[in-house]
């Protein structure tokens, strides 16, 4: 018959219990002192060990021949007990239990003295369960219990334990496993049991389990049939989670806020039966190395993540401002909150998307444009008709160029470079992508700027009509300095660099071009650093 990893593996004596030293050593030193307490209270969350070490406990204390305050598992009350034959163990699960009576009929039984062995003991798992009537009804046994008997009560939740009750117990918090701790047992657990896995396989299933043994073998349990040697594809359709790959594809459509391709995405996602809860929480956990990697320094390592990813994460890390990452983790956070109550989790996750793919207040700002325009286009009437304000009227910082627009500069001659073999043009291309690597706030505005040809020496940029605020923020002496030095490294030499504007007949399309221009702007350098001045 087919048994569960999990019961299978459940340690039989302290020795075999993983982690859990300090509580370990000192129920040993009881068992072997024989200063046994009358109520044990176990706290700790689900598959830290509690129950197993209860019944070692249960055991020990009742064993003919303990060793080393393990029990032996060779005697006749090991055995009893061990066989679930014993009248002088009870266990008792209070979530399924918590009628008053029940609990009255076993504490009825406590007065009579344990059959076989020297102890009586009624394990209580999930305590807190229990009705107040049923804690009342044991609190009167806890203030006065014969020698004999024993409590060994287990909880995920002691808060939720009455003050009295606490107040007569000895409590142990079990701690959750550490990741290395489970992945640990389940390399032993594995190797007993002649299959082979991939470390990385096992990582994933520690991490998965977050501290909880219990589920770590049910995790493995699932991933044992499908093959002799375990790996991370196994662990993922065991999971139920999605690959790297697809985690990649979801970010770069929610980048380049492309709804409709987000939700082509979530569909593919739910045609595979995927869970969107335990989605919801990979892309998080994927948003969260895309913020690490913005924030590490080069060279510095991802957690969990191999030298090839990392590359992945970094490019893909760029495609975003970390204000807009940080909303959005904040967002994945709150729809995976969302999936617990919502009926439909589908619809979470394309509420989600969505809210990645929208330009945060975009409205705002076209609205403060269209005013923006209006005011200009005013104050142009009324200096055209010779009125002049009485004070006068700021102009919008970044406008600086006069109107009408300048003639447009005249082509200049391409004079080859002096050092490097290499045509201006290619040094200016070369330049571009280079930037868009080490800069991609400065390469935005860049990349809207027509190459404006060399010149001894300087290269200029063309900005188009509605473009000048681009034109303006790359004037910025360091941003010119950082677009020079990316001439220099791409083989320029000394070079300078001139943003200009490009005298050309209005634009038909000029509105359109600053909407995008200013929703760009904010893209870049966030909504707090992008001030419009009236
Ligand atoms: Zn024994």
């Amino acid at each position: 018959m087919y048994q569960a990893l999990y019961r299978v593996w459940r340690p039989k004596t302290f020795s075999e219990m993983v982690g859990q030293e300090a509580i370990v050593r000192t129920l040993r030193n009881q068992v072997m002192s024989g200063r046994i307490a009358h109520a044990y209270l176990f706290c700790g969350s689900r598959g830290t060990g509690k129950t197993s070490a209860a019944r070692i406990l249960t055991r020990a204390i009742n064993c003919e021949h303990p060793q080393n305050g393990d029990p032996c598992g060779e005697c006749a009350s090991c055995k009893t007990i061990e066989s679930g034959a014993s009248f002088d163990v009870y266990e008792m699960d209070a979530a399924s239990n918590s009628r008053v009576e029940e609990i009255r009929d076993l504490l009825e039984k406590v007065d009579y003295p344990p059959q076989f062995g020297k102890y009586k003991v009624y394990i209580i798992d999930e305590v807190h369960m229990l009705s107040n009537a049923a804690f009342n009804a044991l609190l009167k046994t806890l203030e006065e219990p014969p020698e004999y008997m024993v409590f060994i009560l287990a909880t995920t939740e002691p808060q939720k334990l009455p003050a009295t009750i606490l107040s007569r117990c000895q409590r142990y918090d079990f701690g959750r496993y550490s990741e290395d701790e489970i992945s640990g047992h389940l390399k032993t657990v594995v190797e007993k049991s002649g299959a082979q896995a991939e470390p990385e396989a096992l990582a994933m299933i520690a991490r998965a389990a977050e501290g909880g043994m219990r589920d770590a073998l049910s995790i493995l349990d699932m991933c044992m049939g499908a093959g002799d040697r375990i790996t991370e594809e196994h662990v993922r359709a065991a999971l139920g989670t999605a690959d790297r790959a697809f985690l990649f594809s979801f970010a770069d459509a929610l980048a380049q806020r492309e709804a409709g391709e987000a939700l082509r995405l979530i569909e593919e996602l739910m045609r595979s039966g995927r869970d969107v809860q335990v989605f919801l929480k990979d892309f998080s956990a994927h948003l969260r190395l895309l913020m690490a990697s913005l924030l590490c320094r080069q060279g510095e390592a991802l957690p969990g993540v191999s030298g090839e990813n990392a590359k992945r994460y970094l490019d893909q890390a760029r495609e975003f401002s970390q204000e807009r990452l940080l909303r959005m983790i904040d967002l994945c956070m709150h729809a995976e909150a969302d999936t617990r109550w919502a009926a439909s989790g589908r619809s979470v996750l394309e509420i989600f998307a969505l809210r990645c793919c929208e330009q945060p207040e975009e409205r705002d700002y076209e609205a403060l444009l269209e005013r923006l325009a209006e005011m200009e286009k005013k104050l142009a009437d009324l200096e055209k008709n010779g009125v002049r304000a009485a004070s006068p009227v700021p102009k919008r910082e970044t406008e600086k160029a006069p109107k009408p627009a300048p003639p447009a500069p005249r082509p200049m001659a391409e004079t080859p470079m002096p050092d490097s073999g290499k045509a201006p043009k290619d040094v200016w291309n070369d330049a571009l992508k280079y930037l868009k690597k080490s800069e991609p706030a400065l390469f935005g505005p860049l990349s809207r700027a027509r190459y404006g040809g060399y010149q001894e020496g300087v290269y200029r940029a063309l900005f188009a009509p509605g473009e000048e605020i681009f034109q303006t923020m790359l004037a910025a002496p360091e941003r010119k300095a950082k677009v020079e030095n990316a001439l220099k490294q791409c083989g320029g030499g000394e070079a300078r660099f001139e943003p200009l504007s490009q005298g050309a007949p209005a634009d038909p399309d000029a509105d359109k071009r600053e909407e995008k221009q200013l929703s760009g702007l904010i893209d870049m350098f966030g909504r707090d650093k992008v001030q419009i001045d009236e």
